[in-house]
């Protein structure tokens, strides 16, 4: 579903991202684990056409969206990547709800306004959303009177309003409390036994073991180690990859 190819990135003189490659299958949950700065952000970044990347491929469902010619990655025009994120949803760290808009409204806008979905069944859709994510008796309610939990559940049944084929998260935990990150990791696990494509950037080390089908530990830009979560999480080969678990303890 997503294939991202020699992915390079750099700020100014900063290389953040030196030559990665990482692909998805459909279905698949890839977590990306690694130290803070190695990269993990930017690449969700590039992967969901927030950020340029300066060279590498980028392809959703086989089309080809980015292309490298000659060093240099070729973006066509915003049209296309538009159509190219209709692939998927995204969740950040910090919620990004509309305060001004209810959570049934934050969740009902992009299906209606952008999707021009019919609002009747947008609304139906978005009441299982909400009763999904054990909100269902706060669609009136505003973000400024949810918790933080609460607030990124809503953000993530805004995302899955939009039907994408797959989801980005990134750290989509690390701003709650552990009771809190709890129920938002079970949402997610019931969305992985349901076969949503994900791509979970975490600090999450039981919840990666648990739920993903592959991690991929990155440090300094470069993918040191992928496999299944009992090869890089269990009986990691990398040097640098045993040292950030046994970090995290
Ligand atoms: P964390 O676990 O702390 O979120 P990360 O792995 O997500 O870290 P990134 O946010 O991708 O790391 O950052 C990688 C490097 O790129 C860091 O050194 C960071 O300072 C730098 N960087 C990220 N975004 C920018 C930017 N917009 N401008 C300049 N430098 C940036
Ligand atoms: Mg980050």
């Amino acid at each position: 579903i997503l294939e991202m190819n020699h992915i390079k990135k750099k700020f100014d003189e900063k290389t953040v991202l030196k030559d990665i490659s990482l692909s998805v299958k459909e279905g698949e949950v890839v977590s990306i684990i690694g130290p803070s700065g190695s990269g993990k952000s930017t690449l969700l970044r590039c992967a969901t056409f927030l950020e340029r990347a300066d060279d590498g491929d980028i392809s959703y469902c086989g089309e080809e969206v980015v292309k490298s010619q000659t060093g240099i990655a070729i973006y066509p025009e915003k049209k296309i990547i538009r159509e190219a994120q209709q692939n998927f949803g995204l969740v950040f760290q910090n919620f990004n709800l509309f305060p001004h808009y209810s959570v049934l409204k934050n969740i009902t806008d992009a299906p209606i306004c952008n999707q021009k979905r019919a609002k009747y069944e947008v609304f139906k859709e978005a009441r299982e959303l909400l009763k999904k994510v054990g909100l269902e008796d706060k669609e009136n309610a505003y973000p400024c009177e949810l918790s933080g939990g609460q607030q990124q559940r809503v953000a993530i049944a805004r995302a899955l309003a939009l039907k994408p084929k797959m989801l980005f998260f990134d750290e989509p935990t690390s701003a709650l409390d552990p009771e809190i990150t709890a129920g938002i990791l079970r949402v997610m696990k019931g969305l992985a036994e349901e076969k949503m494509t994900m791509v979970v950037v975490t600090h999450e080390i039981e919840f990666a073991k648990a739920v993903s089908d592959r991690v991929v530990f990155m440090d300094g830009g470069v993918i040191v180690e992928e496999g299944t979560p009992e090869e890089v999480i269990d009986a990691p080969k990398n040097q640098r990859t045993q040292e950030f678990l046994k970090k995290l303890g």
